[in-house]
């Protein structure tokens, strides 16, 4: 018998080509006057493109944005804030930017505005962190979504296809694990599997033609539902490996949920057969876990955990980490399976079920 419980989050989007024009009258409509506008030192020019596009509601620009919000970058941009007494944050970027900006939301109650430029998807989730020393820490609440997203795939033309194919990759993994999963919401998949089916359409055609502007569309739309799909769904093994390996080794984020992502999905797949044949069905493959390893394959992913890096000594810690603490997973999550699989990502091998 079905049963499920669903609770929406207050997402407020406006999605289409050229559509960071209507930044200035989305502002005024806001009634906000002093923006910090939120990048990374990669994107500081773009940052000064928004300060300029939005003239005298522009009080300064922040591009110290860095992966995995480190607590001291938080201060750095609280203390900005405060001195040009901004109102309300616009992150310009990717998951990074996004999440700088959200920190802010949830510490000093500024709201923001999120125009993404990567397949992140964090503007669709409630899900914030800030790390401390080699510790993420991580928390949900609903005040750090965004007041106003504004997707312009345009923006997204920027991103280098290496980088398109892990941050697609990322959101890929937000989608899956709200499809394979014991507890299966038909609301949080139905939004999963329409990710999921733009993703793996799109991701190609951007790697055969990065100007396509249709297929950056269709792989940001994917992106947003596999982000709402994880703020409104929930995470287990797959997400707790990669917040490990990026609080505790430092790893990238979206090549890490690249690397693991069919691992994890064959690790649960005896408890999610439902899920991982809907996965399959909407990918046309026979089977999800070795559908997604080939699909990073052909678009040129890291697949190897070695590859960027991890060393072979460092799995044991890795696994002893991702166990300490109890978590929900469809299959019981013990060091030792832990181990066996991070072995296989390590190695670059096909995912099994260990
Ligand atoms: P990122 O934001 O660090 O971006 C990587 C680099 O690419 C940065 O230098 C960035 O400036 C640059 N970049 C981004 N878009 C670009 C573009 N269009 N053109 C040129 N350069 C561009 O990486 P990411 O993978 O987007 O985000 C990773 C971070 O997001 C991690 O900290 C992760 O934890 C977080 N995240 C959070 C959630 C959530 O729900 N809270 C979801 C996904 C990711």
């Amino acid at each position: 018998m079905l049963e499920f419980n669903y609770k929406a989050l207050p997402w407020n989007i406006i999605f289409g080509a050229g559509t960071l024009q209507t930044l200035p009258q989305e502002i005024e409509k806001l009634g906000f006057e002093r923006a910090m506008v939120l990048t990374t030192p990669q994107q500081q020019s773009a940052g000064e493109d928004i300060l300029q596009l939005i003239g005298t509601k522009g009080a300064g620009l922040f591009s110290e944005a860095k992966m995995h919000v480190p607590a001291q970058t938080l201060e750095s941009a609280k203390s900005l804030a405060d001195e040009i007494k901004a109102d309300c944050t616009i992150s310009l970027g990717g998951g990074s930017t996004t999440g700088l900006g959200k920190a802010l939301a949830a510490q000093k109650a500024l709201p923001n505005i999120a125009i993404p430029t990567s397949f992140a998807g964090s503007e669709m989730t409630n899900i914030w962190a800030v790390t401390e020393t080699d510790r993420k820490v991580t928390a949900r609440d609903e005040v750090v979504v965004p007041t106003l997203t504004i997707y312009d795939p345009e923006l997204t033309l920027t991103m280098p296809v290496g980088f398109a194919m892990v941050s697609g990759l990322n959101a890929l993994a937000q989608a899956v694990v709200n499809v394979a999963t014991d507890k299966p919401n038909p609301i949080v998949a139905s939004m999963a599997l329409d990710g999921i089916r733009a993703l793996v359409s799109a991701l190609p055609r951007i790697k055969a033609d990065p100007d396509d502007i249709d297929a950056r569309a269709e792989a940001l739309y994917g992106a947003s539902m596999a982000g709402a799909a994880l703020g409104t769904g929930s995470t287990g093994l797959h997400h707790k490996l990669c917040h490990v390996f990026g609080g505790t080794f430092n790893t990238p984020h979206a090549e890490t949920h690249a690397i693991l992502l069919p691992h994890s999905v064959a690790y649960n797949a005896a408890a999610t057969k439902q899920g991982t044949q809907r996965i399959s069905e909407v990918m046309g493959v026979d089977d999800a876990a070795l559908g997604i390893f080939e699909l990073a394959g052909t678009l040129g992913a890291p697949q190897a955990l070695s590859e960027i890096g991890i060393k072979e000594s460092d799995l044991d810690e890795a696994a002893a980490v991702v166990t300490e603490q109890s978590f929900n997973n469809p299959e019981p999550v013990t060091t030792d399976r832990v181990r066996l699989l991070l072995q296989r990502a390590f190695e670059g091998l096909p995912p099994e079920a260990v």
